[in-house]
């Protein structure tokens, strides 16, 4: 073949800045790219296989990634299955036509299309972010095809002449730019590997390391070790999320876990996340131990997109009330590289967002009926999931008014159903609603706990961050009811049961300690309830209105 040269085709000159601008705001994915472009061949030429229409020598599928610092050049190599130069002209010279996109079209009827990675358009032009020249040496494996290279500067000039490969596959040679000499170096790399290729389906090779391998025994029977050189593997080719939930042990999840976070405490459970339709999603997701500093376990969730990691930014695609969970996604079917504004709108996203609520709904569901004392025992952890969803997902709280739980100063335990049950016969007001008493911080209200419990009522125990709102919610949404702190000016106005009024002072002297401790006192917002049940009691209470200390408290966490 004599040395070809030509203009690719695009619509505009300006292309490369384009993608280095919009498309990829972090130039290391160039890595990314290629990495998963020869994932991809590798697949390809299984998949050519399986289906009968390759009938040569597979080999041990193979991805090596070689830096040569000397050379300043980067290195990824495939025994995939290479490409002839009509198919460079084909592929890589059309930047808007996708081979992958092609590719699944041509077998979307054979099993584990799917697989094929990079329906994401212009990745391999991404590796203009870091080179100036770059270099594909290939060849197909096609039969009679001769190998084939291809050069271009990263104007939209190129040259094809005959390439130098004797084995099937391609090696895409990148003569790294002079702004871009971070990417040599070995620990660089290795660290852009370690984050995007971590899973990837084929071993992808980087280097040699060096491990301790036994080597027979001493004089006194010891096991003896020498060092030996081995290929440094970067990847684990089947993560579990990849896997059959009926595969695997409680031991494989946690495993899965300290590799993810090694130093986070062990989950509490877990949801196994695969559906197929109507949009593609795996995964695992694990429920933590909540910590007080729960920001910084935020953002824990790992995007994938066919084991290639995309992001640990997920807030579109999980509910706002979970990103307290952690673990993996994995989806082809949400866009990569694509605006945010765009992401939120994708239909694909809101389905992967109801139903991840879905799922995670039903998992507590099941833990709820299946073991409720287990359940009771993790609620301090989960509750604040539950609760925040409830706040937030209209659709979470239908589901879980159901398995939430309200725990009261005896630290008893009952859905909403059930509490309403216990205390519809003593706490209600004169117009027939209910009143749910709470406190905020039992040490502080012991006083106002201690005089409610003794008059027959019952205390909700509401102390965490997230009470507050939940205290709102619950009012907004259940019918007839009020909650009010246990030392508002309110349990005068329940009805009391005639037995518990048998105070040791009249009515006349009622009146007169009242009007003392009003005069005293006088401050909007505050009521004097003088009780005197019996003589071991405090005689007074003063409490203050529920609307007002709301006010208060409000004011107090702005300023
Ligand atoms: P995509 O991967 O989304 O198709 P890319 O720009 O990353 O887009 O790659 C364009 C096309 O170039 C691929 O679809 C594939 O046909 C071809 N290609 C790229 N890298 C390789 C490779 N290592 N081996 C064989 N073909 C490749
Ligand atoms: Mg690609």
């Amino acid at each position: 073949m004599t040395t070809e040269k030509g203009n690719i085709s695009i619509h505009t000159e300006n292309i490369f800045p384009i993608i280095k601008k919009f498309l990829y705001s972090d130039n290391e994915i160039f890595l990314r790219e290629l990495v998963s472009n020869a994932v991809d061949a590798v697949q390809k030429i299984k998949r050519l296989a399986a289906l009968g229409q390759y009938n040569g020598e597979l080999g041990e599928p193979l991805v090596e990634v070689k830096l040569d610092e000397k050379a300043k050049t980067i290195t990824i190599s495939d025994n995939g299955l290479g490409m002839t130069a009509e198919e460079i002209k084909k592929y890589i010279n059309q930047v808007a036509f996708s081979g992958a996109s092609e590719f699944v079209e041509k077998f979307k009827d054979a099993k584990d299309a799917n697989e094929i990675i990079g329906k994401f358009g212009l990745g391999f032009y991404s590796a203009f972010m870091v080179a100036d020249l770059v270099e594909i040496q290939t060849l197909s494996y096609q039969e009679g095809a001769t190998a084939a290279k291809w050069t271009c500067d990263g104007s939209t000039e190129f040259e094809i002449a005959d390439g130098s490969r004797t084995s099937r596959g391609t090696d895409i040679i990148l003569h790294i730019n002079s702004e871009s000499e971070e990417f040599l170096s070995e620990h660089k790399l290795q660290e852009i590997l370690d984050k995007y290729a971590k899973f990837l389906p084929v071993p992808i090779k980087f280097g040699t390391k060096t491990t301790q391998e036994e080597d027979g025994q001493d004089e006194e029977g010891k096991t003896k070790y020498k060092s030996v050189e081995v290929d440094n593997i970067v990847n684990t080719t089947n993560p579990i999320w990849t896997k059959a939930p009926a595969d695997l042990s409680d031991e494989d999840y946690l495993d899965f876990y300290k590799q993810l976070y090694p130093f986070s405490e062990e989950p509490l459970f877990w949801i196994h996340l695969n559906v197929d339709y109507p949009f593609n999603l795996t995964g695992v997701l694990y429920f933590p131990k909540v910590k007080d500093d729960f920001d910084m376990q935020r953002n824990k969730i790992k995007l994938f997109s066919r084991q290639v990691f995309i992001t640990d930014e997920v807030k579109d695609i999980v509910p706002e009330f979970l990103m307290l969970l952690h673990g993996v996604i994995d989806s082809p079917d949400i866009p990569l590289n694509v605006s945010r504004s765009f992401l939120q709108a994708d239909s694909n996203v809101k389905k992967i967002n109801s139903y991840i609520t879905k799922k995670v709904a039903d998992k507590l569901a099941e833990l709820f009926n299946k073991d409720r004392k287990a359940y009771e025992e993790k609620w301090s952890n989960i509750g604040l999931f539950v609760k925040y969803g409830m706040i937030s997902e209209e659709k979470f709280y239908e589901k879980a008014k159901d398995f939430a739980l309200l725990t009261n100063t005896q630290n008893e335990n009952f859905t909403l159903e059930e509490y309403k049950e216990k205390i519809k016969a003593e706490q209600t007001d004169k117009n027939g609603s209910l009143v749910y008493l709470y406190t905020t911080d039992p040490d502080k209200q012991d006083g106002f706990i201690q005089a409610a419990n003794k008059k027959g009522y019952d205390v909700l125990l509401m102390n965490s961050a997230i009470d507050g709102h939940f205290v709102s919610s619950l009012e907004q949404k259940l019918e007839k009811t009020l909650l009010k702190r246990v030392d508002a000016s309110v349990t005068n106005q329940l009805i009391e049961k005639d037995e518990l009024h048998e105070s040791v002072l009249s009515e006349e002297q009622s009146a007169q300690v009242k009007s003392i401790f009003e005069k005293a006192i006088v401050k909007p917002g505050f009521s004097v309830e003088v009780v005197g049940l019996s003589p071991d009691d405090s005689p007074v209470t003063i409490t203050m209105d529920e609307f007002m200390r709301r006010m208060k408290d409000m004011a107090k966490m702005g300023g």
